[in-house]
């Protein structure tokens, strides 16, 4: 049976890469510490809401950047893209994700949503009446992607109000440059709170595939984002959502995705699946170790790069066509 086979293949990825001992727990959000550097989790969720789950996929954590992705969206969906474009460019930089200053020269925006600058850019657009307003609708959204309520690790928000030093002074700059309005303190809490979202391997799995299935939920049936933005969202991902390891995740992987570091990656293989691996160690570019392992290993099995999958040599669908 196929879809046996697929989760057999997800089935001895773990058994193989769960002894893996390489990478290092992000330790400068001090909350992520804490973390088990043995959680290991992978779950795949098809179109028509079927799911391949093995590990530790109930184990929550925070999304920490993954959330990038998604504010992003809602941001496209209040402005439009020409609009945001203004603030917010999509030029990968190269440069690790706190990179601080690599604000454009010209025009000084921040590079592109996915690094933190321009992810604070994007968090303070998000409208609303006061903070409390704007943190419900940010809620409300993630609640549409994921199919369940949604709450912030407090522990974790603290963590990183209290030393996220780098990002406030990124804030600054920006606001020096006239690119973020004030409050200060009213983005950067919302920002600390859209990556303090609790969330487990599934749920970022559920998440991926909504993207995949231009922006409806395929377990709740709810359109979580207006269609007509998923190309622009996954444009991005594709080009800056792995840090700087972008370059080589899109020429030997070949999935939109974006990773957090706190250990998730989150990737939409458009039509496909979403697939989301959660394992805290992580390499020097900030990527879980074991979660780059499992998507080459996938993406080689499936033809799920986007350069097989245009040229018709995806063998998702058949694997799990012939299963029906
Ligand atoms: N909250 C983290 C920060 O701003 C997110 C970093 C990440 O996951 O890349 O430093």
């Amino acid at each position: 049976m196929a879809t046996a086979d697929i989760q057999a293949f997800l089935d001895d990825l773990y058994a193989q890469l769960q002894p893996l001992r390489q990478g290092q727990l992000a330790c400068y959000i001090p909350e992520l510490a804490k973390a088990n550097p043995d959680w290991f989790g992978i779950s795949v969720v098809t179109l028509d809401g079927r799911s391949f789950d093995v590990g530790d996929v109930q184990q929550t954590f925070t999304i920490q950047s993954i959330s990038k992705v998604f504010v992003y969206a809602m941001a496209l969906e209040d402005y439009g893209r020409e609009k945001l474009l203004k603030k917010v460019g999509v030029e990968p930089t190269g440069d690790p994700f706190n990179c601080l200053i690599r604000l454009d020269e010209d025009s000084k925006r921040p590079d592109n949503p996915m690094v933190n600058a321009g992810a604070i850019a994007t968090t303070s657009l998000i409208t609303g009446q006061d903070p409390a307003d704007r943190l419900n609708r940010l809620l409300a959204m993630f609640e549409r992607y994921i199919g369940h309520e949604v709450f912030i690790d407090m522990s974790t928000f603290l963590s990183e109000k209290a030393t996220g030093h780098r990002n406030r002074a990124m804030a600054h700059l920006m606001l020096n440059f006239g690119m973020i309005d004030e409050p200060l303190d009213d983005a950067l809490d919302l920002y600390f709170q859209q990556c303090s979202v609790l969330v487990n391997t599934h749920d970022l799995a559920v998440m991926a595939a909504t993207l995949a299935n231009r922006g409806i939920n395929p377990i709740t049936g709810t359109q979580a984002v207006d269609a007509a933005h998923v190309r622009d969202i996954l444009g991005v991902m594709y080009t800056c959502g792995m840090y700087n390891f972008a370059g080589e995740w899109a020429f030997r992987v070949g999935i939109p995705a974006k990773s957090g570091v706190s250990g998730g990656i989150l990737a939409v293989v458009p039509n496909q699946a979403g697939i989301a691996v959660f394992s805290p160690p992580l390499d020097s570019h900030g990527n879980s170790v074991r979660g780059l392992k499992v998507f080459e290993a996938l993406s080689q099995e499936y033809g799920f790069h986007l350069f097989d999958l245009s040229l018709g040599r995806c063998r998702f669908t058949a694997a799990l066509g012939e299963d029906s």
